[in-house]
């Protein structure tokens, strides 16, 4: 368990000193993947990764997630110590152990997933935050125990539960047991509805395969980032098996929020108040 509180920004646009020529700008501008304009990193960064000039949201990793959606940037986080064992012995393009050490390793984290608890405009919530860069998500016996962990933490202590995704889905180096990983949440997400304890699912690019087939979907609300993907099986797959072209957008958010797939889409710097207002709904004001 430990806590963390978000550091102040104090970096400023470097300015040329006089009789300095040359600055250095390297890793400081970044290319927007919607507008192809070239954006000030720390413009971006202080919009959430979102760029201020066409609204793209670029992806942006499970502890900013926790510390934009949390008060202060503040919580406290549950079973970061569990680690996958491997049973399967599993090897790809190299063993699955090594492939869990070097993420470990690159992302400071065990696995796909922060579970936290903090206060959201001063509610308690058990929060889980996906890690796309972890084995891109994929969802593990780490990660569903992690939140099986997190909706018994929300039942006994009747705090709202809030999971965002971000998945290629069920981790295949973890065979049927990544599977099964599927029902256990769907089934403590029953028990979570039958205590009327409420669980917000947000979905960001990308949220795919087993992680949208089980808990992604089942929120009292679910809502998504603008321009997310979206789905179950792949586009390519599923043009193959229908024999049919896709129409343009499909399996994104906007298209999803059309056909009825979602309740909401909500860009991310009005998610967390979005939240907050959505949970005034479900459990009443906050009392202090
Ligand atoms: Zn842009």
């Amino acid at each position: 368990m430990a806590w963390f509180r978000r550091d102040k920004e104090t970096d400023e646009k470097p300015q040329p000193a006089n009789g300095e020529r040359r600055v250095r700008t390297e890793g400081l501008w970044q290319k927007c993947e919607g507008c192809r304009q070239i954006i000030w990193k720390k413009d971006l960064e202080s919009n959430w990764n979102v760029c201020v000039k066409c609204g793209w949201h670029s992806r942006i990793d499970a502890l900013t997630r926790v510390k934009m959606l949390l008060d202060d940037g503040e919580f406290r986080e549950f079973d970061c110590d569990l680690r996958s064992s491997d049973p399967l012995n599993f090897v790809d393009a190299k063993p699955y152990s090594e492939r869990l050490r070097a993420m470990q390793e690159a992302t400071k984290m065990a696995d796909a997933l922060i579970a936290a608890e903090g206060t959201l405009a001063g509610r308690t919530v058990q929060l889980c935050s996906m890690e796309a860069k972890f084995i891109g998500g994929s969802m593990g016996s780490v990660v569903g125990e992690k939140i099986a962990r997190a909706i018994d933490r929300s039942i006994a202590q009747r705090d709202p539960l809030i999971i965002v995704s971000a998945s290629g889905g069920a981790r295949m180096q973890e065979g049927a047991i990544s599977l099964m990983q599927m029902a256990k949440i769907s089934g403590a997400l029953m028990r979570l509805d039958e205590a009327r304890v409420p669980y917000i699912s947000v979905l960001t690019d990308p949220t795919t395969g087993g992680v949208t087939a089980s808990f992604a979907m089942l929120g009292d609300l679910n809502i998504a980032e603008p321009g997310a993907l979206i789905g179950f099986a792949g586009p390519r797959v599923i043009e193959q098996t229908i024999r049919q072209k896709l129409p343009e957008g499909f399996q994104r958010s906007e298209f999803l929020i059309k056909h009825g797939m979602l309740d909401a889409v909500v860009a991310r710097p009005q998610m967390k108040s979005y939240i907050a207002k959505a949970l005034d709904f479900f459990c009443g004001p906050v009392t202090p």
